[in-house]
């Protein structure tokens, strides 16, 4: 019997991708052509993005060659190329599966940014922005959410837009902006002081005025840097104002979209808790014998896979409903309360059966452990998305 350690083993470093992690076999719903595209792309994620990522994360830093990388392989470009919402879908399980702060980088972009221009912005506007935006040569950041408006944003927003000739002059403040440190541009959310309706507003970020300090401390999504944003009398022409968001209604079609493309953040967490649990059970020996061996270790891996399958089931549909336009708030809302929290759930099992290694970044699980935390709140929280599912069905608003 020895007793010098054998702690290379399980290996640090990423667990591999496992197959059974789509245990129902979503992506075969897929046709060939976009099965065969969703490989590449998760080849470049294993290979490429996911060994790399807990140095970053560690350091608090913000890998920007690992973003160009992104943009070379098509992840800038998802919400303006051809593809089945699946396909989209299971793009954004994929990266999550690499990393939530990547994920939510690449989230925010094709759905608040790239998507708000589409759906919003003039043909000169996207002339201007989509080109760079798709490569990544060019990131905007969205700047909706206030220091004292959070879930209340929609009545409480106190950012001001005033038109003054051919300009709007903004002022106010933002917090949790994702990326903003080093992004070009916001898309800033402001409140009319003539109508008093809250507008979209492309203000690039090297105005005067515009100033952006990174929120220090931060125990999730560590390599993403999130910013607290001042806007003083900062002036932009009025052709900066994003002419189809002239009321909250614009803000909320993205935002819906934006908790769908959470649901499937939250599906491709757990694919990875799955990878890193079934790697360290059948690979770590206690007792003589493989982790998996014990009953009360494969009880929670069956757990977590039924929640990933759940999770990844729920979404599929909800891309049909997407694809078929019959897309709501509702279900947005309900998919993203529901899978979170199951993400949440299977967080909290991969973490004890790493044992003390549960909680280190490098062998993953401590990191997406921290990491579900931040997508379980952001995009409206548990609790805000779940009253907007109980309006839908009983009628009765919960908001004030
Ligand atoms: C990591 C991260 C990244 C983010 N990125 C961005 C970004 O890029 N752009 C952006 O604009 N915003 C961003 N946000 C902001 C995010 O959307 C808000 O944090 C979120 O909407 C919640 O707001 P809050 O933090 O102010 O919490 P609060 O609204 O203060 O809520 C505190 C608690 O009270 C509960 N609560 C509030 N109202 C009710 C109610 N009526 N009934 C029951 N419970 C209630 C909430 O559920 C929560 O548990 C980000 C946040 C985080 C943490």
């Amino acid at each position: 019997m020895t007793c010098a350690p054998t702690e290379a083993s399980p290996e640090l470093g990423p667990a591999p991708a496992l197959e059974d992690a789509d245990y129902f076999h979503v992506s075969n719903m897929l046709s060939p052509e976009e099965q065969q595209r969703l490989k590449v792309m998760r080849d470049v994620l294993t290979q490429e993005i996911r060994p790399h990522v807990a140095e970053f994360w560690t350091k608090d830093e913000f890998p920007h060659h690992l973003l160009k990388k992104l943009g070379q392989h098509g992840f800038g470009a998802i919400e303006t190329e051809p593809g089945s919402r699946l396909f989209k879908g299971l793009v954004y399980a994929e990266l999550a599966r690499a990393d939530l702060s990547l994920s939510t980088l690449v989230g925010i972009h094709n759905e608040l940014i790239v998507g708000a221009l589409l759906e919003a912005g003039s043909a000169e506007q996207q002339d201007r922005w989509i080109p760079r935006l798709k490569t990544f040569d060019a990131v905007g950041s969205f700047a909706l959410t206030e220091p004292d408006h959070g879930s209340d944003i929609a009545k409480g927003l106190c950012t001001t837009a005033t038109k003054e000739g051919d300009e709007w002059v903004l002022n106010g403040f933002k917090r949790w902006i994702g990326g903003a440190t080093f992004a070009d541009f916001l898309i800033v959310f402001a409140r009319d002081t003539a109508d008093h309706e809250v507008k979209g507003f492309i203000v690039e970020t090297d105005r005067p005025g515009v100033h952006a300090r990174k929120i220090e401390h931060k125990m999730a999504l560590r390599i993403i840097p999130n910013a607290d944003i001042t806007l003083e009398n900062v002036r932009i022409p009025a052709e900066n104002a994003l002419t189809g968001a002239a009321n909250f209604s614009a803000a909320n079609i993205l935002l819906r979209n934006s908790r769908a493309w959470v649901g499937w953040e939250a599906a491709g967490a757990q694919m990875a808790i799955y990878d890193v649990v079934h790697h360290y059970a059948t690979s770590r020996h206690q007792f003589g014998r493989p982790l998996a061996e014990f009953q009360l270790v494969q009880q929670p891996i069956a757990k977590i896979l039924g929640n990933v399958t759940a999770s990844l089931a729920m979404m599929a549909q909800l891309a049909r409903l997407q694809e078929a336009g019959g897309l709501e708030m509702s279900h947005a809302a309900l998919v993203k309360a529901s899978t979170t929290a199951l993400a949440r759930e299977s967080a909290q099992l991969g973490r004890g059966l790493l044992g003390g290694n549960g909680i280190l970044a490098d062998r993953e699980m401590g990191k997406i452990f921290a990491d579900v935390e931040a997508i379980y709140t952001y995009e409206g929280t548990y609790e805000v998305n779940s009253l907007i599912v109980g309006r839908a069905v009983t009628g009765a608003s919960a908001f004030i």
